[in-house]
């Protein structure tokens, strides 16, 4: 078994990245009850840290590899995951610009645009980009409501 830090060196490696030039990785067993279950990481506030869930099937097939570093496609999922997170340390809460740099950094490091995973991601992305556009009808439905001054 691989160590989780040797696949995370892997995915930024493929990156063409270092650990000193990202932002401060930790590992967690598996998601905390206030984020989602089948997230693959969040942000550590207020230290801005990236948590990466260790349970997932991608690092579980990473850390199996025969090789370091072989199980290219579970790598690049990692990968994929590190630049989304990356993107809200640096620039904030907005999931589908999040989302974008998502899908920029697996075309980055080879990922098939026509393939599974890419795919999962697009789709991810397009359920992210539903629920802001109805929250935000929702938003300008309820500003147009005028409260009378007090
Ligand atoms: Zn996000």
């Amino acid at each position: 078994m691989w160590s989780a830090e040797s696949v995370v060196v892997c995915a930024l490696t493929l990156l063409g990245r270092t650990q000193a030039q990202f932002p401060a990785i930790q590992f967690v067993d598996k998601a905390p009850a206030y984020v989602s279950r089948l997230a693959q990481a969040y942000i550590q506030d207020p230290d801005a840290r990236i948590v990466l869930v260790t349970s997932t099937s991608a690092f579980a097939r990473a850390r199996r590899a025969a090789f370091e570093c072989s199980e290219v496609e579970a790598i690049r999922e990692i990968a994929g995951v590190l630049a989304h997170e990356e993107w809200h340390v640096l620039h904030g809460a907005d999931e589908e610009a999040a989302y974008d740099a998502q899908l920029t950094a697996l075309l980055y490091v080879g990922a098939d645009q026509n393939g599974a995973l890419y795919h999962k991601i697009m789709q991810a992305k397009q359920a992210v980009t539903r629920r802001s556009s109805r929250a935000g009808v929702l938003a300008s439905a309820t500003s147009s409501v005028r409260v009378p001054p007090p």
